[in-house]
This record gives C-alpha cells, structure tokens and sequence, in this order.
C-alpha cells in the first residue's frame, strides 16, 4: 500500500510524504471542484476563476489532512510511540506507527486526535466564512472558506465510522480493550463492527445505483470496498503480530540443522542428503564456516546429468542479508523479512556460524495451534 511514496518535507522531526496514487486524487479534486462543485454552487464566475479557486481549495485540503494526521503524530510522540513518517494516500493519510499502543488509553486519544483535528478546523473555516461575508470579501474568497469548512466536517464523519483501521475503528477498540482488558478480542470485536459497516456501506451504494444515482452510488461502493478489505488485513497483521509479541527466533527455529560441504558433488549431494533429510534447504560449508545455502530450486535448475560436473559451492547461493538472520531476532523481524524477500526459509546464525533453520510452515503451524487453544 505504501510502496510508492515520494519524500516531501520535514516538520517537527517527521518526514511527511505522499504516495503515488496521491498525484491521481489531487487531479481528480482539482477537477471536480473547478467543473462540478464551485461552478454548481456559485453560478456566473469566470472559468479561470473556477479553477483558481478549485486549486487553492485543494492546498488547503491537503494542508487540513496534514493537520489531522500531525496531530495522530504529535500524541503519539506524547506517549513515547516513534513515528517518523506520515504519508498521505487515497482518503487520507496514515502516520506510521513503529509499534502498537501500550494501552487502550493510548490508542484512544491517539486515534480521537485526528477528527478532533478536523472537527477544530471545520468551526475555524465556518467562522472564517461567516466574517468573510459580514466584511463583504468576494465570492470566490467565501466559496473556498465554505468548502473547507465543509470537506473538514466531512473528514471528521469518514474517519469516525467505526470500521478498523480509521480512527473511529480504533477508537471503538480503545473502548472494547478497555472494557474486557483483552486487546485480542476487543480487535476480533471492532473488526466485526467493521465488516458490518463496511458492507452496509457497499449495500448502500447498491441502492443508490438502483435508484439512479449511478456516480454517488459508485462511490459508496469504493469506499465500502476499501473499508471492506482494509479491515480484514489490519486484523489478520494484529492478530499475527500479538501472536509473536516478544517471541525471538531460537524459539522456533529447528535447531543443529544437517550442513553440506562445499567441495562435494550435486549428485553426491542429492544420493546423501537430499534423499535422506527431509529438509528442502541445507546450510553449505567450507572451512568449517558457513558459506551459503542450497534448496531443491538451485538444483532443478541444473539437469541431473550434469549433477556429476558441479559442486555444491558452485551453485549454492552464498550466505547474504536476505537469506540468513541472526538468532536474537524477533519472530515478526523474521516474518517481514520472509514477506519482503519471498523467501520461506531462513538460515539462522549466531557469531557467523549456523545454527539452525527458521520456516514459514513451523510459524504458521504455532499461529494455527494458537488461535485453535484461544478461540
Ligand atoms: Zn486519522
């Protein structure tokens, strides 16, 4: 989700950057102010006028989303969380966050900060407009105010419906973890709130096609599709990431894993280890030092009569950053390096030497187990 995003400034210690699809929205509300909601609103302006206020009324948008997230940040810094970076992505902006809340009082006012935020900047733009007029400023200058005093109001609704991971959905969980001292079930609870929502908002956008309103339905439609999806993925990362807290790699992994020397043949490899271990990955050694790895992949790929011609130090992929981690590492370090590298299978090391195998089978099995005694 977050994979596209362009560095734009620093301000108070955080990195504020968008992402790429943000380029897109911009556009997009640039847009429909200057052709659908200024013209539709305040009739007989000129069309350079339109535009000229369709695009500061973007600026100010994207100046009230930063507001909103920096104030997330700036109570999460509060409560000793780290955060470095806040970026801006369709619908809003998300401060990313090191680490989870230490407690629900924490996730609440963190997570009411932001539509506060929005709600404090609605009643600032909505005074602004009622004295712009009382002074007699010129409609394009009320306009804008107008609609920043409304879109603010707006994100307060939108990041208040309770369906995880908005502030809203976060804030019901602070509720529900406060209440049953149980942050698992008050996340599996919230999460159901949220599934409720978000289909409730699909089916809205169903009768508003039926009806006839094909644009606004559609966008209920997106919305709900977004909330929908967006909630199953932060509860299944939550639920996986609580199932570790704290838990290092030596917990897991298989330990005194069968090592292969270097020098020896791929077809000897094969006749005596291969076929004897059940192992798919098998450190490689040269000078009783850790060397590499090699697994099933790297021998398919040569074929088996040239097995006799090769060495396993040939062909092996030697030891790097990727493919190895070191035994007092975290079980959701371990995790997110499996996710970024594709790989399954971890060599585990301590002091350069291997000592075991960790696998992404052996933690999903524990996570299985797990929730099966917890249900
Ligand atoms: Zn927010």
């Amino acid at each position: 989700m977050l994979k596209n995003k362009i560095s734009l400034f620093k301000l108070l210690g955080f990195t504020v950057s968008i992402d790429a699809s943000w380029s897109i929205i911009l556009f997009l509300i640039v847009w429909s102010l200057a052709k659908g909601f200024f013209p539709g609103n305040f009739p007989d302006l000129s069309e350079q006028t339109y535009w000229l206020m369709a695009i500061v009324g973007a600026l100010g948008l994207f100046a009230s989303i930063i507001i909103h997230e920096f104030s997330h940040a700036l109570i999460a810094r509060k409560y000793g969380l780290k955060i470095q970076n806040i970026t801006l992505f369709i619908f809003g902006g998300v401060a990313e966050m090191k680490e989870e809340p230490g407690s629900p009082k924490i996730e609440f006012f963190m997570a009411i900060a932001g539509p506060i935020a929005s709600l404090l900047l609605s009643i600032l733009f909505g005074t602004l407009h009622r004295f712009a007029i009382t002074i007699g400023l010129p409609v394009p200058v009320t306009g804008v105010l107008e609609y920043l005093g409304t879109i603010n109001m707006l994100l307060a609704a939108f990041n208040m419906i309770p369906a995880f991971p908005t502030d809203g959905g976060r804030v019901l969980r602070s509720i529900l973890w406060w209440a049953k001292n149980d942050i698992r079930r008050a996340t599996r609870m919230a999460s159901r709130v949220s599934l409720i929502f978000s289909v409730s908002i699909i089916f809205i956008g169903f009768i508003n096609i039926v009806a006839d309103n094909f644009i606004g339905g559609l966008w209920w439609i997106l919305i709900g599709s977004f909330l929908f999806s967006a909630a199953n993925i932060s509860y299944h990362s939550l639920v996986l990431k609580q199932s570790f807290e704290g838990k290092m790699i030596h917990h897991f992994m298989n330990p005194a894993p069968i090592t292969v020397p270097s020098d020896i043949t791929l077809q000897e490899f094969v006749d005596h280890y291969l076929y004897r271990y059940p192992h798919k990955m098998f450190p490689v050694t040269k000078d009783n030092k850790i060397s590499g790895i090699i697994t099933i992949k790297d021998i398919k790929a040569i074929p088996s009569e040239e097995w006799q011609h090769f060495s396993v130090g040939k062909i092996m992929q030697p030891k790097n950053q990727d493919n190895s981690i070191t035994a007092n590492t975290s079980i959701n370090d371990a995790l997110a390096k499996m996710n970024k590298t594709g790989l399954s299978r971890l060599l585990v090391t301590e002091h350069g030497r291997a000592i075991g195998i960790i696998t992404l089978k052996d933690l999903l099995e524990f996570i299985a187990l797990k929730m099966e005694l917890e249900e």
